[in-house]
């Protein structure tokens, strides 16, 4: 199968060949957008809980779909990055955090080009994603300095757990009332490190209607997330 024969906007599927030299999905890539993407009527929240091994494509198994999601978005003129959080990543260390906050940028170049433009010319581009910008809160810069680009707006954030809650407890300019995505990534990981109560919290910050996209990485340890009391139904890709 192929990205857009899966339901992915051929925006991305072009992107993704071009630019990022990726021209079929992976096994768990197939199956998060099958599972992730809307189809037919279903529209309510889905949960996923996404199992594979480091290599097999699992960061854009969920990246795929919020950039699908938060899309048709981007294009609307009258919505800018006050807009405010609209997806958030959880990693439990600061490196992977960094490590998925650059695969991001790369897929936030999508750009669209006039049809008659010729292959190599970029010259007419425009870029689909205006506002569309991520930023990471790994307490990296001081608590100050992460307040204010709240402030401005981070569409798409990608965050470690500690100071994310405080952010979410304390920025009150940081706007998550319309957040669709929340995804931990590596969840066995944040589990192990003890970030079990610090997830609660910011479950607790973020309203029912967002998405949950789970991820552990060693089938072992999933059980420990899988037996986590979540308020919201729960959708499983083994891969
Ligand atoms: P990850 O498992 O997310 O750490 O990804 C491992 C590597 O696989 C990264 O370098 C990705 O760029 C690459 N990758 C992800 N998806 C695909 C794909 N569908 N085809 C080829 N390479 C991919």
């Amino acid at each position: 199968s192929t990205f857009t024969g899966l339901g992915l906007n051929p925006l991305i599927t072009t992107h993704l060949t071009t630019k990022m030299d990726i021209s079929k999905p992976t096994s768990i890539q197939r199956a998060s957008l099958l599972a992730l993407l809307p189809r037919g009527d279903i529209t309510s929240p889905r949960d996923a809980f996404i199992q594979s091994q480091t290599g097999s494509g699992k960061t854009l198994s969920y990246l795929l779909p919020i950039l699908h999601d938060l899309l048709p978005l981007s294009t609307n003129s009258y919505i800018d990055r006050s807009i405010g959080t609209l997806a958030i990543i959880v990693a439990p260390t600061r490196e992977l955090a960094k490590q998925i906050s650059d695969v991001i940028d790369v897929l936030l170049k999508l750009r669209l080009r006039p049809l008659d433009a010729a292959p190599d010319d970029e010259s007419n581009d425009t870029r689909l994603t205006r506002w569309l910008v991520s930023g990471l809160l790994t307490g990296g810069a001081t608590r100050g300095h992460e307040k204010a680009r709240l402030r401005k707006g981070i569409p798409i954030l990608v965050a470690t757990p500690g100071r994310l809650l405080d952010h979410l407890q304390n920025s009150s300019s940081f706007d998550v009332s319309k957040c669709r995505w929340l995804v931990l990534d590596e969840a066995d990981r944040l589990m192990e490190l003890g970030f079990a109560d610090t997830i609660k919290g910011i479950l607790a910050c973020l309203d029912g209607s967002r998405k949950l996209a789970l991820q552990a990485v060693k089938e072992g340890r999933s059980m420990e997330v899988r037996g986590w009391d979540w308020d919201v139904k729960r959708r499983t890709i083994l891969c």
